[in-house]
């Protein structure tokens, strides 16, 4: 019963998190993530315009060269992400980086700080439309 009560303490702590105060980490977070999953999204168009403009193999593999630096880089950078909450790698668990939405040691989710807000939201006008209507039904 004991170990229930407190389960269920737990759930509940974890409904009322403020994850606002996450939020200048997980932006930061974010921000690593975004400028990874650029540098691999520029992969085609810069191979194809290389060809185009150099018209060259040797002068295309250089820039192969580059952009495999820049995605090296960018993967670490993005792995070395600490979560604002547990202060363990974000993404990673183990040796290799695993770029899922939620943390791999207390799955905080990469939104949750905007996740959160937005509810906090709904909540506010879901309020102030039941007020409306109080009022249309008095008036
Ligand atoms: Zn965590």
């Amino acid at each position: 019963m004991d170990i229930l009560h407190s389960q269920k303490d737990e759930l509940e702590e974890k409904k009322n998190e403020d994850f606002s105060k996450y939020a200048s980490g997980l932006s930061r977070l974010r921000r690593r993530r975004w400028f990874f999953g650029v540098v691999i999204l520029i992969y085609l168009p810069s191979i194809w315009l290389s060809l185009r403009i150099t018209n060259s193999d040797r002068q295309t593999a250089k820039v192969f060269v580059v952009w495999l630096v820049l995605v090296f880089v960018s993967c670490l950078f993005a792995a070395a992400g600490k979560c604002p909450r547990c202060g363990n790698l974000f993404h990673v668990n183990g040796l290799t980086p695993l770029f899922l939405r939620r943390c791999l040691h207390c799955g905080l989710h990469i939104t949750a700080d905007k996740k959160q807000h937005r509810e906090e939201i709904r909540a506010v006008e879901e309020t102030r439309v039941e007020e409306i209507r109080s009022l249309k039904r008095a008036g």
